[in-house]
């Protein structure tokens, strides 16, 4: 028997199966999708087997696989596929397509750090002609009653008793295998559905395969009906993925699906620990679970026998991986998946992605309304404030309808959501003397002003320093915080109103375990007053108390230099207002903004995504960007700045003798010239179709592969151009 085992690591030379023996000893063991370990040249290596055949291709003599790693299969069939479909969408080795795909712990680096968790057990066994202490008495007595105890429960007995009992053969040490994250029994907590909602669950669960867009407006009850859905489906048998950003993988979003459908939920986000990942994936390979709720990397849940992948909020860029390989885009392996499941996917949101609205209008997914709030309500009136105007009279960072809506809801004790998309205290940190900025040194970016820590941060490679008193170019005490952060705003709150309670969410305060659950219950518990953050805090929050949503400075996304910024600004403006007003009391929004008139938030004031959506289409279609062409950047890297550019005009020079249906951009500075020392360009390529493109670029990867001054990265359809 040979096995073709493809190993771990990470050198492409070697991203192909090699041939290897199988033993008598080990023929029961190996199978298809499995691990092992192999001798590679002089090392042992990870591997999976990928087929398993009688003879052998070459006259070489093979080794022999050495050992199995688990005892089952890491990689189901179609798994295994669709790693290879992965692979050749993305251009990335077939092991990282692999590798993506599995929970770290089993990752040939980490995969010793992690282990299966187990808990002792007790059974009683009956054994004749014994006799017992009084104290042995006492726990044959509690043993017997149950046959089995958990070595915990035995806690208050003498251990010296129980060590006896052992001895005597009465009680049978037992391990079990113990999941890390324990998930209470479903209180069922079933809403009964509008006579909307249960048109689209009706519509979704007749048709066994098809794509849908799910356009319903924030408060319209989508995740009931994503429930609602998932139920008909388990009653058949059939399991679910859900997808969600990982920002709006909240605890409140976790627990009501837990509340709904108890331990058959399994929940996979960035608040686990490896070991409670690795459990979670056991869970799900083992179909002990039939849901599967997490970001981008659940989509490769081990589930069978999906019945429906559902997509929340469809637009967000966390779908796709942008760094490292494989770039893989999450809402095209969904649909991948549902073709050999034969299932549907269903993608839901308040402001759809250009590209998903597209494909909806022409037909490729059937689109689905929610046009109402489930409460009746219309959506909140969003009051848009010209700040150009309100700096002629005010200094701080608030206008006057908002501070005085703010004091309205603080008197009659309703919640506050305010949106500053900036973590830190101030942007940058610039002499008013002589203008020197303070710059990463190993990044071409400002440094961001921390007040609690004194420090100036780099929010791209960490790198940090100490505050300032003087210039360290002229010796003037004139450095001053220009811009805006969130610690800064807080400050200003604390300042104008009194004994207000502020609540900080950000990247700072919710970097230690369980902070951002410790937060959204304190806010929810009516602790605090205001709760203020970054994008954190527009996705998927569900408060009934909120009333007001204010935004501080409604340009910072849209001033990032990205053909999607105003996609971005608009629907981030959108979901920030749709977390006010979203239970009985009436909700309002107000944006504070430079640029009252241009559309991304003009267009806000009414909800009105249909006009925003046909007029950016307008400019995309002008200008040549998605959804009309597709995009591909490559990025050239490297430490020699110079090399990097030569080589850059050598692809380019190589791209245009050889394709023909192509706009050929670059190769220009990354948007972030240099990031830790490395630095880098793209060519930017548009087209429609174009056949000679993947043969071509695999050329050019394959040509830098043994190159170590320079690397190549391809990403096709990049979330961001930065
Ligand atoms: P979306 O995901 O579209 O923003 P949600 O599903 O979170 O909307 O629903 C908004 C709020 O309305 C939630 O508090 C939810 O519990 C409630 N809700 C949803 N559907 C119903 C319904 N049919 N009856 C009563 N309340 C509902
Ligand atoms: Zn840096």
């Amino acid at each position: 028997m040979i096995a073709g085992v493809l190993v771990e690591i990470s050198n492409k030379n070697v991203d192909r199966v090699f041939e290897y023996s199988v033993p008598e000893t080990l023929k029961k063991d190996i199978q298809v999708g499995i691990r092992v370990l192999v001798p590679f040249g002089k090392q042992t290596l990870e591997g999976f087997v990928l087929e398993i055949k009688e003879e052998k291709t070459t006259g070489k003599e093979l080794r022999d696989i050495l050992n199995v790693v688990d005892s089952d299969v890491v990689l189901t069939e179609e798994l295994l596929l669709l790693g290879k479909k992965i692979q050749e969408k993305t251009l990335a080795s077939l092991i990282s397509c692999y590798q993506v795909m599995l929970p770290k712990a089993l990752k040939a680096k980490n995969g010793s750090k992690v282990s299966i968790r187990y808990e002792s057990f007790y059974r009683f066994q009956p054994v004749p002609n014994v006799s017992f202490t009084k104290k042995q008495q006492e726990i044959v007595n509690y043993v017997e009653k149950r046959t089995i105890v958990s070595k915990k429960e035995l806690n208050d007995f003498s251990t010296s008793s129980i060590k006896s009992l052992i001895a005597k053969g009465v009680l049978l040490e037992e391990k079990k295998e113990r999941y890390r994250v324990q998930y209470t029994e479903s209180s069922l907590s079933k809403k009964e559905l509008t006579e909307e909602q249960q048109k689209v669950v009706s519509e979704v669960v007749q048709q066994t395969q098809q794509n849908y867009l799910l356009y319903g407006v924030t408060g319209s009850g989508k995740t009931e009906v994503y429930m609602e859905i998932i139920d008909f489906y388990l009653k058949q048998g059939k399991s679910s993925i859900v997808l969600v950003p990982e920002i709006s993988l909240t605890p409140q979003m976790i627990e009501r699906f837990q509340k709904r459908f108890g331990d058959k939920i399994a929940a996979i986000h960035s608040g686990l620990s490896d070991g409670e990942k690795y459990d979670e994936w056991r869970r799900i390979a083992r179909g002990e679970v039939s849901i599967v709720i997490g970001a981008r990397s659940a989509i490769f849940a081990p589930l069978k026998n999906i019945g429906i992948i559902i997509i929340d909020e469809e637009h967000s860029e966390s779908y796709k991986q942008s760094d490292p390989n494989p770039r893989y885009d999450a809402r095209e392996v969904a649909i991948m998946r549902s073709e050999y499941h034969h299932c549907s996917v269903l993608m839901g949101s308040a402001t759809p992605s250009l590209e998903a609205m597209a494909r909806a209008q022409k037909g490729v997914f059937h689109l689905l309304m929610l046009p109402h709030r489930v409460n009746g309500r219309s959506l909140p009136p969003v009051d848009i404030i010209d700040m150009n105007q309100e700096m002629k009279h005010s200094h701080g960072h608030f206008s006057k309808p908002l501070m005085d809506a703010i004091q309205e809801r603080l008197r009659r004790k309703e919640q506050i959501i305010l949106l500053l998309n900036r973590r830190g205290y101030a942007s940058f940190v610039t002499c008013k003397n002589c203008g020197y900025t303070f710059k990463c040194p190993n990044c071409d970016i400002t440094l961001t002003y921390h007040k609690s820590s004194n420090t100036l941060r780099c929010h791209y490679c960490g790198y940090g320093e100490k505050g300032y008193r003087e210039c360290p170019e002229c010796k003037e005490e004139s450095l001053t915080n220009l811009g805006v952060g969130t610690q800064k705003i807080e400050e200003e709150l604390q300042r104008i109103f009194q004994d207000v309670r502020v609540l900080r969410m950000d990247y700072d305060t919710t970097s230690r375990k369980g902070k951002h659950e410790e937060i959204i219950s304190d806010f929810r518990d009516g602790k605090y007053d205001i709760l203020l953050g970054t994008q954190m805090v527009a996705k998927g929050l569900d408060f009934a108390n909120v009333t007001l949503v204010g935004v501080i400075n409604a340009d910072t996304s849209l001033n990032i230099p990205d053909f999607r910024s105003s996609e971005k600004t608009f629907s981030l403006l959108d979901q920030v207002a749709g977390r006010s007003g979203r239970s009985e009391k009436e909700g309002r929004v107000i944006l504070q903004t430079f640029n009252p008139d241009h559309y991304a938030i003009a267009l806000t004031k009414n909800h009105d995504y249909m006009s925003f959506y046909q007029k950016e289409m307008e400019i995309r279609r002008r200008l040549k960007y998605p959804p009309y062409y597709y995009l591909c950047d490559i990025r050239i890297k490297g430490k020699d700045a110079m090399m990097v550019f030569q080589e850059a005009l050598k692809i380019k020079k190589s791209l245009e003798r050889n394709l023909v249906n192509m706009i050929l951009l670059g190769p220009s500075n990354a948007g972030v010239f240099k990031i830790n020392n490395i630095y880098s360009y793209h060519i930017i390529l548009k087209y429609k179709k174009e056949d000679s493109l993947y043969p071509l670029l695999k050329k050019i990867l394959d040509h830098y592969q043994t190159n170590v001054k320079i690397k190549i990265d391809i990403d096709f359809n990049p979330s961001q151009m930065l």
